[in-house]
């Protein structure tokens, strides 16, 4: 059984005159255990829109979501969700912070201060634990919004854009960590769902890609990438995956997918 199925989900958002714009049409694809998943299309498409639905956060017009078979309706705990713009509260140290994440556990609260402590360690944060965000660079922030994303264990971790607020020398070095983690299983979700508009990003990370059409959206392809990690950009392996995503992008969407890997 597939970690999550999404069967046929569509979306309409409706116009400041009340009509509906068709956003989503027809979205089909698995995540499996053990594999990333990338969400690739250009701006617009409605990524962060299907994450949004995926979370719990809106209901599909049409289809449905299976978690290990059963449908999602609302707020689903197993799943959790990184943003791109961190969405961390300043008020609160980074340790309160990731404890947001342990917020439905019944640990007593001193066990959640040392889970906490020990997430940020895991993060190279060790000496930023009772530090305000404000203190930390974009990357650091970014390390803090993906322990508290992962502090309760979820089993599915749903990402939007979360290195493109970064500039690129962070975002490297955070997607390198991202993919130990997870490989070498220091995180134990099942399965990540990212979206993204940088394909080599996402051959960076993937072993499945989804390629998103321009709206009204549908799965144009899907496609493994099977390059054992960590992945060489450099390597010719390399440019040949990430030439066959580009080559199911439309034009804007290339311009787009390119400029971002800049
Ligand atoms: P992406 O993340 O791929 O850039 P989005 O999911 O943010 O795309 O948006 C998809 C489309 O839906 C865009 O055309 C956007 O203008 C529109 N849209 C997004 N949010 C809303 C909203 N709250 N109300 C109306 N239209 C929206
Ligand atoms: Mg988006």
């Amino acid at each position: 059984m597939s970690v999550i199925s999404v069967e046929h989900v569509s979306f309409d958002y409706t116009d400041t005159g009340g009509k509906p714009v068709e956003v989503l049409k027809d979205i089909s694809f698995t995540a499996e255990k053990d594999e990333f998943v990338s969400i690739v299309g250009q701006s617009g498409s409605g990524k962060s829109t299907f994450l949004r639905i995926a979370a719990g956060l809106m209901e599909p017009k049409g289809g449905r979501i299976l978690y290990n078979g059963r449908e999602l309706h609302g707020i689903e705990p197993h799943l959790s969700f990184v943003f791109q713009d961190f969405a961390l509260m300043p008020w609160l140290t980074n340790r309160e912070n990731v404890k947001i994440g342990l917020s439905a556990s019944k640990e007593s609260d001193d066990r959640k201060d040392r889970l906490a402590e020990d997430l940020l360690g895991k993060f190279g944060l060790k000496d930023f634990v009772d530090a305000y965000p404000n203190a930390l660079s974009g990357g650091m922030k970014q390390r803090v919004g993906i322990a508290r994303a992962i502090a309760s264990n979820p089993s599915v971790l749903l990402m939007d854009e979360p290195f493109s607020s970064l500039d690129e020398l962070t975002a490297e070095e955070l997607r390198k960590d991202i993919v130990k983690l997870l490989k070498n299983r220091t995180i134990a979700v099942q399965s990540a769902i990212m979206v993204t508009h940088n394909v080599e990003e996402a051959i960076e990370l993937s072993d499945k890609i989804v390629i998103f059409s321009s709206k009204p959206t549908v799965v144009t392809a899907t496609q493994s990438v099977r390059l054992k990690y960590p992945r060489d950009k450099y390597s010719k392996e390399f440019k040949v995956a990430t030439e066959s995503v580009l080559a199911y992008l439309s034009e804007d969407a290339k311009k787009e997918a390119m400029q971002a890997s800049k």
